[in-house]
Formats: C-alpha cells, structure tokens, sequence
C-alpha cells in the first residue's frame, strides 16, 4: 500500500523531528516560567505560562524525572536510556483537558455505524484485503483470525495506516506519558507504568522516541497499540528483529490478531454473530446484550437467523443486542464479537467493526432498518433520565448525559419493574415521558 513502506515513516520522522527540535532548542530557557494552571481533569498541575515559544520542561518537572529514575531502573531500563530519552522530554500539558469534550447530541448507533462502515472504508478494505493477500494468508494460519474482521478493525483504528489523515492529532507519545504520569492525579499509576512500557521498547531498540507518534493517550500506529500492548502482545511478523508497529503493517496486523486470540479467546473458523428476527411473544428480558445462553435455548424461545439459515452449532452461547431497541436490527452475539469488544470495550464499536469486515467481503447492509425517525435524547434529556432512573433506584452509573451501556441496563429494569413494553433498553423519548408522567 502507498503509505506502508514509505509514507508513513517519512511523514511520522517529519512530524516527530520537528516537536523535537523545538523541545531541545527550548529546553530548560524557560524553566521558572511555570505557572499553576487549573487542571480540568480535577487536579491541580504545572503549565507553561507562555504559549510561545513553545514547549517547556519546567523545573518541577525535571525534579520528577530525577525522582522517577529509581523506578525506571528498577524495570531494567538502562540509566543510559533514561537519560538520553527523558532529557529530550516536555510534558505535553495538553493531554489533561483532550478527553473533555462532549457532544451536545448522543450521536445514534445508526449513525456512528454508519459513518465507519461507508463507501470508503468497503472500498479501501477491498483493496487492502487483495494488496495484502499473502500477509492475511500467513496470520490466518497462524492464529486464525479472519482477515476481514482484521481488515475492518486496521480501517477503524488508523484508516488502513492512512496516518495523514489524523496527523494533526498525533503528538509524541513519551511527552504525553510522561505528563500524564507527572501531572494526572487520576489512574497516576497507570500512567506510570505505560510511561515505563515506552521506555523499555526505546532500550530496546525497537523504535526511537521521535517515531514513538500517536494519540494523547498513548496509542500508537496501524491498530493503535499502547505501550503495553507493544510490549507484551507485538510479534515481529516480518522478520526485521524488531517489534514495531509502525511502517510495514505485518507487526501490527499480526500482534492485533495475537491479541484477539490471547485476550479475547477468538475462536478460529466460527463466525461474530448473526442478525436475528424474534417470534410472537419473545421474551425482552433476556435480550440485554449480557445475559449468556446456549443458541438451542434461544431457538427454543424463537429466535431465528434472519437469513433463514440455521445456526452452525446449536451448543456454542450467545447474547441478544438490540443495540437501537425492539425496533431496529437484533443480534445474536458469538465469542469472536467479544473477542473482538476486549480490543476497545466498546460494543458500538466491536459491531462497527464487524459489519464493516462483513461488507468488505461482500455481504450487505443488515436486514431490518434502523429506526432513523426515532429522535435521539438531548444531552440535557438524557442526563434527566439517567437522574430520574437513579432517583428511582435504577443505577445508570451516573448522570453525564451519555447513554452508555450501564444506562441501557437501568433503562431496561425500569421497563420490566413498571411493564412498559417493549422491555428493550432503549432511552426513547417515550421512556422520558413516561418517566416524567410518574
Ligand atoms: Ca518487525
């Protein structure tokens, strides 16, 4: 592929040379500028009081890289590659307010699907599935993960290794890290140990600081790997002696599919899941995307593919999600739709990716519409239900207007506790009335 071998290295050098440069020409200049600024995030951290020149490494800082060395040394990072790295390092302060942003609208699963599974990401996964052939025939042998669901998700985490199209969110990786794990009150300690991660790839020689681009976060490359990731589940698929996700996609691909197999427990050959239809009377109660049963219980209670066709194992268990409610399209839920979930828990995401790897090879668009004439909830709207659901003892884990999946379940205990049918789970406007009717 064009940004495979060549594109992306140059582009990420480009980017990574120029944030260093600046860093080391500013370096300690400006220490002593620093200011206590307001942590958005609910702590109190240490910021630059200037915007320009640039990036600064504050005293303050340096101090906590000088304390923080014992522990570096500690995971068997050399006192050399401590050094020369966190001497070139500035805290990108920038990384405590990027998770703040909200929509001011849910946006609707059909949507979110939508905008991931379209023309250009069927059209392009084609074409990587075709440019890559010998590659996806290699892991499937190896670990037996279908090369579409893989080609699917590579197109969602980085559009197929397409990194122009999000370099202007990329920053280096160890300078967020590393600010997180200074500055970030919250989950500190993780902070600390992916900032170490990072450390231990740069000693061991499988990537320089400056090619280490990605997120604020700390994911990184073709499937966004964090540190961790890198580190414990990467495989050198092509042979060069190092583990690197960056550039060729073999490390990536491979090392991701490594992942579904270890973390997610993909079973080779058996499909994620099938569109269902329900018979008469079908029983909501169990249709939560949770509750596990075997498909002949399921088959029992009338569910059927909506293909026609039987399902392969009758033994094999499945969930039911009904991800926009009785309404619109329902799912039966294989282990390889979860394996795929524990890769990003989300499960919106997890069918988006597997829907876009069903269209890649070939397949449509599900069967039953999705209920577009359905109003989605305001964030205002949505934060009353969850307040008035939780007055009334339903836990929606909070009142921050996004209907999650912890929101979904109160929705549907509500439902069963007061009759309303159907007991589906889905945050309708209808639901809002009813709860603000008593
Ligand atoms: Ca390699």
């Amino acid at each position: 592929m064009p940004t495979s071998s060549s594109g992306v290295p140059r582009l990420l050098a480009r980017a990574a040379s120029g944030q260093t440069r600046r860093s080391l020409l500013v370096g300690f200049a400006a220490s002593g500028l620093s200011a206590c600024a307001s942590n958005p995030l609910g702590g109190s951290v240490r910021a630059s009081a200037q915007e320009t020149p640039g990036p600064v490494a504050s005293a303050e800082f340096r101090e906590w890289v000088a304390g923080f060395r014992a522990r570096a040394l500690g995971r068997g990072i050399s006192g050399a590659t401590y050094d020369r790295v966190m001497a070139a390092v500035v805290p990108e302060t920038s990384v405590y307010k990027s998770d703040k942003s909200q929509p001011e609208v849910q946006e609707p699963i059909w949507r979110y699907i939508g905008r991931r599974t379209g023309d250009y990401n069927v059209a392009t996964g084609k074409k990587r599935i075709q440019e890559y052939a010998a590659l996806w025939d290699r892991i499937e042998a190896k670990y037996g993960v279908d090369r579409y669901t893989l080609c699917a998700l590579w197109g969602l985490e980085s559009s197929f290794g397409d990194l122009v199209v999000s370099a202007k969110y990329m920053k280096p990786v160890l300078n967020c890290l590393a600010a997180l794990a200074w500055g970030e009150p919250r989950r500190r300690s993780y902070w600390e140990t992916e900032l170490l991660n990072g450390l231990i790839i740069v000693d061991r020689g499988w990537a320089e600081p400056s090619e280490m681009i990605g997120s604020w976060a700390g994911a990184m490359g073709h499937t966004q790997w964090m540190p961790e990731v890198w580190l414990n589940m990467g495989v050198d698929f092509d042979g060069d002696g190092k583990i690197n996700p960056f550039g060729r996609p073999d490390d990536a691909l491979a090392g991701t599919a490594r992942y579904m197999v270890e973390r997610g427990h993909y079973r080779r050959g058996e499909a994620w899941g099938y569109e269902v239809t329900f018979g008469p009377g079908f029983d909501w109660s169990d249709a939560d995307g949770k509750t596990q049963r075997t498909i002949a219980h399921w088959t029992a209670h009338g569910v059927r593919r909506i293909d026609g066709e039987a399902f392969p194992d009758p033994r094999s268990n499945a969930r039911i999600w009904l991800p926009a409610g009785a309404k619109g399209p329902a799912f039966a839920l294989l282990q390889n739709f979860w394996a795929v979930r524990s890769y990003n828990p989300s499960s919106k995401y997890a069918l988006a990716i597997c829907h876009l790897g069903d269209k890649i090879r070939g397949r449509g668009e599900f069967v039953r519409p999705w209920p577009t004439e359905e109003k989605p909830l305001t964030l205002v709207e949505a934060q009353e239900l969850q307040e008035r659901l939780t007055a009334l003892g339903f836990d929606t884990g909070g009142a921050d207007g996004r209907v999650g999946e912890k929101t979904q379940a109160a929705v549907q205990a509500w439902q069963k506790s007061v009759g309303f049918q159907p007991a589906d789970g889905y945050p309708s406007d209808k639901v809002l009335e009813r709860l603000r009717g008593g």
